[in-house]
């Protein structure tokens, strides 16, 4: 394996590790998620630039023998700073960050360009609820998971137009009502499917720009989160506040 490596990365999480140095996790577009050590980070020259939603060029050097990636330099090509300002910006950014490290699977460039544009949307002002909503609409697709909303993938019969959905939490996906579990309380109203059906196929900054009434945004976001936490297997901390 090559020892010196250049990727573009974003910065995930950052955390301390022993007395001088940090630990950070980042996203990339081809080797997933890998932990860089930051040395001498609260003292050096470096320390300032590795800030949790930083996109960026990163240099790296990989030791073979202790399988460890370390900084050597990085670019930044976006900070994402105007995230600082505003609290629930930076919840719905590190949401959007535990999702991608708790699910990641097989198609990291897409994961990669999919936060990576949620971070910009987020730091340019876009309205929170729909980036979320939309945020796991489009990781679900990068999944392989996302719903099929015209017919029930338990029976195979075709939904009605009006018909409100349930949810098979076996299969993580919306199922007709005759098929999802008992005491389940995801219910999707046909608006609702409508609105996900037409979205699915936009770009996300398209899709996040189209409007919704208040109660309807309200209520799909909440189910959004709700499939999310279902579909990281729950016990996300970023939820767990109930700041979103
Ligand atoms: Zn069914």
């Amino acid at each position: 394996m090559e020892r010196n490596i250049t990727t573009l990365a974003i910065v995930l999480q950052s955390r301390r590790w022993g007395e001088l140095h940090r630990k950070v996790s980042l996203l990339t577009p081809e080797l997933g998620i890998i932990d860089v050590l930051v040395y001498g980070a609260r003292k050096g020259r470096q320390a300032g630039k590795v800030e949790r939603f930083l996109t960026g060029k990163f240099f790296l050097y990989y030791n073979p023998v202790r399988k460890e990636y370390s900084l050597v330099d990085v670019e930044p090509l976006s900070v994402h700073e105007t995230l600082v300002d505003d609290l629930r910006r930076i919840w719905a950014a590190s949401f959007c960050c535990e999702m991608a490290v708790r699910t990641i699977g097989g198609d990291s460039m897409q994961m990669f360009l999919l936060l990576n544009e949620s971070l910009d949307l987020l730091a340019q002002g876009a309205v929170v609820d729909r980036l979320l909503i939309q945020y796991v609409w489009k990781l679900l697709h990068i999944a392989g998971n996302a719903a099929d909303l015209d017919s029930c993938p338990v029976c195979d019969r075709a939904y009605a137009p009006d018909e409100v959905l349930g949810f098979s939490v076996s299969l993580l996906a919306p199922c007709c009502r005759s098929c999802a579990g008992q005491g389940d309380e995801m219910a999707l109203p046909p608006g609702a499917r409508r609105y996900l059906s037409v979205t699915a196929s936009m770009e996300l900054a398209q899709a996040v720009e189209l409007e919704l009434s208040d109660a309807a945004q309200l209520r799909i976001k909440g189910y959004m989160l709700r499939y999310a936490s279902l579909f990281a297997g729950g016990g996300l901390k970023t939820l767990a506040a109930g700041v979103l």
